[in-house]
């Protein structure tokens, strides 16, 4: 079940700020990767599964 399209971490439940410009993912182990990025796409290692072309 699709229960909301993301495009970037900022977008994401599991995204959230860090400390000193990075962002970190909890889906991942907290793993962090810098703020800058958070707001232009997800991650290249994000988990989350690909939206259906239909719905996006
Ligand atoms: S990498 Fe994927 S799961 Fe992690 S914060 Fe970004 S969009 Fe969310």
């Amino acid at each position: 079940m699709v229960m909301k399209i993301i495009r970037n971490c900022r977008e994401c439940p599991h995204g959230s700020y860090y400390s000193g410009g990075a962002y970190e993912c909890a889906a991942m182990d907290f793993k962090r990767f810098p703020d800058r990025e958070a707001g232009d796409t997800v991650q290249p290692w994000c988990p989350l599964d690909l939206a259906p072309a239909s719905i996006t």
